[in-house]
This record gives structure tokens, C-alpha cells and sequence, in this order.
């Protein structure tokens, strides 16, 4: 599949939409329309009651240490300012980016690439923001234009090897920026905070600044104690969130994949110390699961466990679900979802102030004068347990999955062709999106086979039955051909039909998305049989 095709078929059917598309768009901010909006519901559903509502505290789960508890929360946006000094993200959270003088346009740092070329004694590192087959021959597009040579002339040009990352060129004098006419329009990099700002208040000074969330762990954090004392969870237990994040990414691209405004799925998982290593493989091998569960099975699926210098500094483990997008050249994967072991770096930084390492410690980082430089919020936020009369801070492990990645993926996964007889018997091209049945916007669509004969109203009567327990579409509009494709096309597993033969007997054909296959049913059978067969 082309992405191209995947982005045309999500506009014209109402998965997604550009935000504020009539006034010309805003880069990395996406709408989800009449289909989208179901279908990220169905993701975000899924997860919470797979994670949350549905954990039995009283059974120890498949591969867990023990049993446990989960709990969810839903906090805000904007928080006080100090929770993001003291989690990092204040002097942390920002990646390097060069602006290009002659363009205009701004880059990440580490997301341009080039190939040093030369020609008649002069060289030049020619740079572009596509990667793998695409950025080869962006790059050798330019060189030619650059070096005033033709195609033909090709072999005046020598290369310098392979497509390398910018970070790798020490004079930026030498690079051609990739919407610059000459090199050397690149300024050097500098630092770029990726939280959104905000003032708080009418008055607005500089001390009113707030930020949005980057993130939607901290809430959780911040809320620790409130959880243990409003309810009667007990270590193990997790909390979960699902919630908007807000990040100025410097290059959003890719379609939602990195965006601006994007939803999170995250959990905060506190547990002894001494078990969170088991605990950290539980909920590593169990979040992969929940793709594969979902139909996100293959090669286009993987775990990935971090190299240790790629830890954070708090982390002694972290996996990334990654999956193969059909927008990345061949063989890249990108990143659905973490899962880290962060210790208790979190709820001891909202205690003590802002942490840092220093050799295998974990202590308050301090300004000049010896003091905290962002202090903590005081706060007890340990645990007693009374059973072992113990006082410990619990590890935490965090599952921190992007709802609109997961969407995007499951979109690309569902995308499906094959070629079907029309009602000539002529073989035909056939879209069809292939969701799980959990996931599918609609979930069943009910026809009458002509508009005429009292079919409509036995196809209504149907389509009343079933709207209180699924998501249903009625359409009685041109010929049933046509019909069942657009269904095939928005991923709707069922079509129902009302035909000649239900008028006598009192039976619909209820025919099945992906296998094509008919078959008829009583139609007071039909709940009952999608219940069934939606579950499966
Ligand atoms: P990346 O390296 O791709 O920027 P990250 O490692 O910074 O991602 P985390 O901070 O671990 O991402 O965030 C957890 C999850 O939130 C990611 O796995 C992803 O699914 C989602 N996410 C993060 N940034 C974005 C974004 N800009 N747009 C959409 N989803 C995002």
C-alpha cells in the first residue's frame, strides 16, 4: 500500500482531516471526522477496558508476579509549572534544530540527512529531510542541479559515500541546506524547548507562565498520594490516564504520526523494588500482545528492547513497540509505544526537587548556591505497607502508548485489496479496510435490496433492533453493489440484506466483509449473530 492512497481514502471517507483545512491547514494539528473519531474511540476503549476495567484484581494474570489492582485518573493540561521543573522537562525536554537563512524553513538537527558530492574540485554535503530511497534520489536530483551538470553527465559526479546523518558534518559552511540554492545557509543548532506556553490569569507576567502537557505521566505522579488515600489500593497497582499531550515538534510530518496536539494511553505501574524487574517483563510482553491482539500481527510488528547507552538515565529497562509504517523506507520502524522502568526518579523528584545521577546515585541536582535548583513539593509521597510494616518509595513501571499512533497503525494494517466479480461477473479492484471487529467504526450496515416491496421497513425494524447494542448504518441508496463496497471500504465487518426472499420467510443474508461469504439468518437472529461473530 502507498500512503498516498491510505491519506486519500482517510479524507474522502471521513477518517481524518487537516485541522483548519479552509484557512489552508496548521502543520501537525489533525482533525478526526464521523469514521475517525469512532474508530479512535474503539482504540481508546479497547485499551482502558483491556487495562483497567476489566484487570481482576482477585487472579493473578498470565506471566504477572502477582495480582493487582489498576485505577484510572483524568487530570489536566495545565499543571503548576513546578511539576515540569522538577520531572525534567523543563531543562530537558528539547531537541536541537537548524534554521536555514535563504528558506526559511527550520529542521531538526538529527532528521536531515545528505552525501557529500563532488565535482570539478568542489564539494558540497547535499542535504534533505526524506530519508532512505526517496532522500538518494532527492540528493542526487540536487547535486546535478548544483553542479550545473545533465543526467547524462551523471558520472562527472563523485559521491562520498552513503546517505549520513547532518550531526555528522562539523562545518555547516559546507552544506546545502535542503530548500537552499547554495551551501552555508544553515545556522548552527540551537536548543528548542518542545513544551507549548501559556499565561495563566489576566495579568499575564512572565511568572504566569504555564505550560501545556508534554506528557501525560505526571498527572498521575502529582496524584499518587490522593489515589492511595481515596481508595483502598495497595502496592502492586497501576493508575491509568488517557489524555491530550502537547508538543511544538519542530518537523511534525508523516501524517498523525507526529503531531502537534495527540492523545496519550499511559499507565503508571507502582511496585516493591525488588519486583520490578519481573514486573517490568510482564507489562513489556503484555502491552505487545495487545497490538497482535488487535490484529497488528507480522513482520510489521516488533519488540524492541533499548541498548543500556540508550537508557534514560533513571531507566535499568526500556522496550519500544515499533511498527514497519508504510510512510518509512524498508526496514525502519517507528515507535507506538514505550515501556520503561523508571525506578522512583518520579515520585522522588516531586518530593525532593529535580534529580540527577551522579555515579550510580540518583540525587537533587543544586544550583550555585547550594541549594535545589527546582525544589520539590515537600510532600511525603511514600508508602506504608502494613502488612510488612514496611516505609518504601515504590518503582514505578510506565506502558506510555500514542492513541493517534495506534490509530494510524491499525488504519495502515487494515488497508486491503483484492479483486472481486461485480454484478456483470467482471473482475473488479476492491478496497477494503480489514479492523478488527472491536476497532471497526461500523459494525454492521443493513440494507433493503430495493427500495420497494415493504423492504425498506423490514430493513429499518432490523436497523432499530440493533442500534442500542452496535454501531449500525442504514442505506437504501443505489445498487446494492455499490452499497457493500463503500462498507467494504470504511472496514465494516457485516452488511445485512433485506431481499425478496425475507418478505416470504422471514430470513436476511448477512454477508461477511473479508471472506465475501453469504449466508441467511432469521432476522430475529441477526443481534444474536453479530454478538456472536463480533466477539469472535
Ligand atoms: P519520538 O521519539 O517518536 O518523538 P518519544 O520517545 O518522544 O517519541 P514518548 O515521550 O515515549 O515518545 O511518548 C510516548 C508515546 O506518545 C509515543 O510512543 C507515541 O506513541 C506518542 N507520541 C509521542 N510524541 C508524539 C507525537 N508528536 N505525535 C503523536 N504521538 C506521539
Amino acid at each position: 500500500m502507498q500512503m498516498d492512497q491510505l491519506v486519500a481514502l482517510c479524507k474522502r471517507r471521513g477518517f481524518l482531516f487537516q485541522s483548519s483545512e479552509i484557512y489552508g491547514g496548521l502543520q501537525g494539528f489533525w482533525d478526526y471526522g464521523p469514521l475517525g473519531v469512532e474508530l479512535k474511540r474503539n482504540v481508546r476503549e479497547a485499551w482502558w477496558r483491556d487495562m483497567v476495567t476489566s484487570q481482576d484484581e482477585l487472579e493473578v494474570p498470565p506471566g504477572a508476579p502477582s495480582t493487582y489492582e489498576m485505577t484510572g485518573l483524568d487530570c489536566t493540561i495545565i499543571m503548576h509549572p513546578q511539576v515540569w521543573k522538577c520531572s525534567g522537562h523543563y531543562d530537558l525536554f528539547h531537541d536541537y534544530m537548524v534554521d536555514c537563512r535563504e528558506s526559511k524553513r527550520r529542521y531538526r538537527y538529527d532528521q536531515i540527512q545528505g552525501r557529500w558530492a563532488e565535482s570539478d574540485g568542489k564539494r558540497v554535503f547535499v542535504a534533505t529531510n526524506v530519508s532512505g530511497d526517496e532522500g538518494l534520489e532527492e540528493t542526487q536530483r540536487k547535486a546535478l542541479k548544483f553542479f550545473n551538470l545533465r543526467a547524462k553527465n551523471a558520472d562527472r559526479l563523485q559521491w562520498g559515500g552513503p546517505l549520513v546523518c547532518l550531526t555528522t558534518v562539523e562545518n555547516l559552511a559546507e552544506v546545502l541546506g535542503p530548500d537552499a540554492k547554495e551551501p552555508g545557509t544553515l545556522t548552527e543548532p540551537r536548543e528548542f524547548n518542545l513544551m507549548f506556553k501559556t499565561i495563566v490569569g489576566a495579568l499575564g507576567g512572565e511568572e504566569d507562565t504555564a505550560f501545556l502537557r508534554p506528557e501525560t505521566a505526571q498527572g498521575i505522579f502529582v496524584n499518587f498520594k490522593n489515589v492511595l488515600d481515596s481508595t483502598r489500593v495497595r502496592v502492586p497497582f497501576g493508575i491509568a490516564q488517557i489524555g491530550k499531550s502537547f508538543r511544538n515538534e519542530i518537523t511534525p510530518r508523516n501524517f498523525t504520526f507526529r503531531s502537534r496536539e495527540f492523545e496519550q494511553m499511559e499507565i503508571e505501574f507502582f511496585c516493591r523494588p525488588e519486583t520490578s524487574p519481573d514486573w517490568y517483563k510482564y507489562w513489556r510482553d503484555r502491552r505487545f500482545q495487545w497490538y497482535i491482539d488487535l490484529g497488528l500481527a507480522g513482520d510489521r510488528l516488533r519488540l524492541r528492547d533499548h541498548d543500556p547507552d540508550e537508557l534514560s538515565h533513571y531507566s535499568c529497562g526500556t522496550a519500544d513497540i515499533e511498527y514497519a509504517f508504510p510512510f518509512l523506507a524498508d526496514g525502519e520502524f517507528g515507535e507506538l509505544e514505550g515501556v520503561a522502568h523508571r525506578g522512583d526518579f518520579d515520585l522522588r523528584s516531586h518530593m525532593e526537587g529535580k534529580l540527577v545521577r551522579q555515579g550510580d546515585q540518583l540525587v537533587v541536582e543544586e544550583n550555585e548556591h547550594g541549594q535545589p535548583r527546582h525544589r520539590g513539593s515537600g510532600k511525603d509521597l511514600s508508602y506504608y505497607d502494613d502488612q510488612t510494616k514496611e516505609r518504601f518509595v515504590p518503582h514505578v513501571i510506565e506502558p506510555s502508548a500514542g492513541a493517534d499512533r495506534a490509530t494510524l497503525a491499525f488504519l495502515c494494517e487494515a488497508y486491503n485489496e483484492d479483486e472481486v466479480p461485480d454484478e456483470k461477473g467482471k473482475l473488479t479492484k476492491r478496497v477494503f479496510m480489514k479492523f478488527h471487529p472491536r476497532l471497526a467504526p461500523i459494525k454492521a450496515a443493513v440494507f433493503p435490496l430495493v427500495k420497494k416491496d415493504g423492504m425498506p421497513e423490514v430493513a429499518k425494524e432490523i436497523y432499530r433492533t440493533l442500534k442500542p447494542h452496535l454501531t449500525a448504518f442504514y442505506d437504501e441508496k443505489g445498487a446494492v453493489g455499490r452499497r457493500y463496497r463503500r462498507q467494504d471500504e470504511v472496514g465494516t465487518p457485516f452488511c445485512i440484506t433485506v431481499d425478496g426472499q425475507t418478505m416470504q420467510d422471514g430470513t436476511v443474508t448477512i454477508r461477511d466483509r473479508d471472506t465475501l461469504e453469504q449466508w441467511r439468518v432469521s432476522k430475529e437472529d441477526c443481534l444474536s449473530e453479530l454478538q456472536q461473530r463480533l466477539k469472535a
